[in-house]
């Protein structure tokens, strides 16, 4: 297994988990460029936002949004996902990036 978000989800790597459900994780992106650079991650792999069709995983991920944006921002952040190679994505398990505050 070669993709290091399933090797994240399977616990490989001892991140630390700061929000989870059913579908989906949360852990503090690696490099971070604001504030807040929280990372939620489908538990399934997909390679993009594009690629992910089942209404439930969707609907996981988006509640994890929204329990991650209330429990650690001010309910003020930026949604992003980057989804292909010319459009900055770098790691191709779906992900979104949940930013907030001034570029650290
Ligand atoms: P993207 O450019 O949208 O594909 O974003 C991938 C993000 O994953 C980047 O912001 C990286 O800093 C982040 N990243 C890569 N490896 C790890 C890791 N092991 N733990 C946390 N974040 C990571
Ligand atoms: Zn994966």
């Amino acid at each position: 297994m070669d993709c290091i978000f399933c090797n994240i989800v399977a616990g490989k790597f001892g991140t630390e988990i700061l929000a989870q459900n059913e579908q989906a994780i949360a852990f503090r992106d690696i490099n971070p460029l604001a504030k807040v650079h929280i990372l939620v991650v489908p538990r399934k792999h997909s390679s993009t936002i594009a690629a992910l069709t089942e209404e439930k995983e969707l609907v996981g991920l988006f509640a994890l949004v929204r329990e991650v944006a209330s429990k650690f921002t001010d309910g003020q952040f930026r949604l992003q996902f980057n989804s292909g190679e010319k459009e900055g994505q770098t790691v191709f398990h779906t992900h979104a990036h949940v930013l907030s505050g001034r570029a650290v």
